[in-house]
């Protein structure tokens, strides 16, 4: 039997996993400090979580979702992003009766069904923070300011933030700027690729955004939407925008930014790198100050932000491997079992050969594993209670009684 994985998954070890360590550690560190907690939501949810965009054409509830029957014939799906979850989280136990505010952080495997490329899979891994209960930019900044941290801690370059409004739901906002969009685009349908054609009706913002070469000349000359928001929804752009610089955030406007849905509004961001090719988003994130009201809940006001931790990891400089811990050789292999179990309940790595090669092949293992220190248990050794230790690094080798073995423990 040829056992195949299956398409769009992958399997992530070794130095690749490494990096995924490197931020998921680093996010753990740092997210806490600015008051998010993790939370863990379940991998399934009901499909009807993700189809809130009823009458809306939405990439995501049309086509890219992992749908599964339960026996009762219930459809079920996998999760293709975080925030609904955490807001049904939210709702289902009724957490922000209690709480003004909340912060939480996730992350974990996301599941879309799209055509795999490089950057591009059907089960990725996503880092995500989403802070409710707060309206003005503030909140914005924060999360932004957090990111940096984030890729500052990572040692992560050439990752730059875009920046754009897509105003709110008054008339005089993002509804008038819809309706004039639709306008231009109807002036140069016969340009538009075959989707297009259709979103210029069904999701028109979704047109700017567009990837078709075509597409893109025609976005280009697009009427801008942070500069036909209204006045409240431009001032409050503004704010977000002194206070990035203020902080000395580097971002740029980006009119061509936008989400589809309409619980969207105002701030939308993302996390580019140009050094990603075709897949150049690292991350993105926005408010969606009208999601509680598509479940039926009280309005909270939120914003959030999700990283794409198989496209990040792909930023990272590759990790140094180092050598650390003890490898124990010897021929006596209930001696050297002993010690092994000595040192690493002493809280130190250890390791040391199951089959009991030559002492020569032992050695080979131990520079492979990239001990720090090898540790031998010769006849002479043990006769006398001693252990001759040798140092990789400086290849100097010294013998010591076995109680003073702790002396030879990192700190
Ligand atoms: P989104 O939830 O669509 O805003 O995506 C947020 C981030 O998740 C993107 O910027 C990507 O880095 C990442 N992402 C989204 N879809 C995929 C995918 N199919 N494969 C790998 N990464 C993805």
């Amino acid at each position: 039997m040829k056992l195949k994985i299956v398409k769009g998954t992958r399997d992530i070890r070794n130095e690749e996993l490494v990096r995924f360590q490197i931020i998921e550690k680093s996010a753990e560190k740092i997210f806490p400090l600015y008051g998010y907690n993790e939370i863990r939501n379940p991998i399934m949810e009901r499909t009807e979580l993700f189809a809130h965009g009823v009458g809306e054409e939405t990439d995501i509830v049309g086509k890219e979702m992992f749908l599964l029957e339960d026996r009762r014939k219930r459809s079920l799906a996998l999760r293709p992003e975080g925030t609904a979850q955490i807001v049904r989280n939210i709702i289902t136990n009724d957490l922000m009766k209690q709480n003004k505010t909340l912060k939480y952080y996730y992350m974990g495997p996301m599941f879309r069904y799209e055509q795999p490329q490089k950057g591009r899979y059907r089960q990725f891994h996503q880092i995500g923070a989403e802070y409710f209960g707060v309206e003005t930019p503030d909140a914005d900044l924060e999360l932004i300011l957090m990111l940096r941290h984030l890729f500052n801690d990572v040692n992560l370059k050439g990752v730059a933030f875009q920046l754009n409004s897509i105003g709110c739901l008054k008339p005089n906002c993002r509804p008038q700027f819809k309706s004039n969009l639709v306008q231009f685009l109807k002036d140069n349908q016969h340009n538009l690729c075959e989707d297009c054609q259709k979103r210029m009706t069904t999701n028109p913002l979704r047109v700017l955004d567009c990837k078709n070469e075509k597409c893109i000349q025609i976005a280009d000359g697009a009427p801008k939407i942070y500069e036909k928001i209204c006045d409240e929804c431009a001032a409050n752009f503004k704010d977000l925008q002194n206070l990035l610089e203020r902080h000395n955030v580097k971002y740029e406007l980006n009119e061509k930014l936008v989400r589809g849905l309409d619980y969207y509004s105002r701030t939308v961001f993302e996390v580019y790198s140009s050094n990603l090719g075709a897949q150049s988003a690292a991350g993105g994130g926005g408010r969606y100050d009208g999601l509680f009201d598509i479940y039926g809940a009280k309005t909270v006001p939120a914003i959030g932000f999700a990283l794409g931790l198989d496209r990040l990891t792909m930023l990272l400089d590759k990790p140094k491997p180092k050598s650390e811990g003890f490898f124990v050789i010897g021929a006596n292999q209930e001696a050297v079992i002993k010690l092994v179990s000595e040192v690493r309940e002493n809280g130190q790595k250890c390791l040391y050969d199951p089959h009991f090669a030559s002492m020569k092949s032992q050695f080979r293992q131990a520079n492979k594993a990239m001990a720090k220190k090898v540790l031998i248990l010769g006849e002479e050794e043990i006769k006398n209670n001693q252990i001759a230790v040798k140092n990789m690094g400086t290849s100097e080798q010294i013998t010591i009684s076995t109680d003073q073995l702790n002396h030879q423990f990192d700190n």
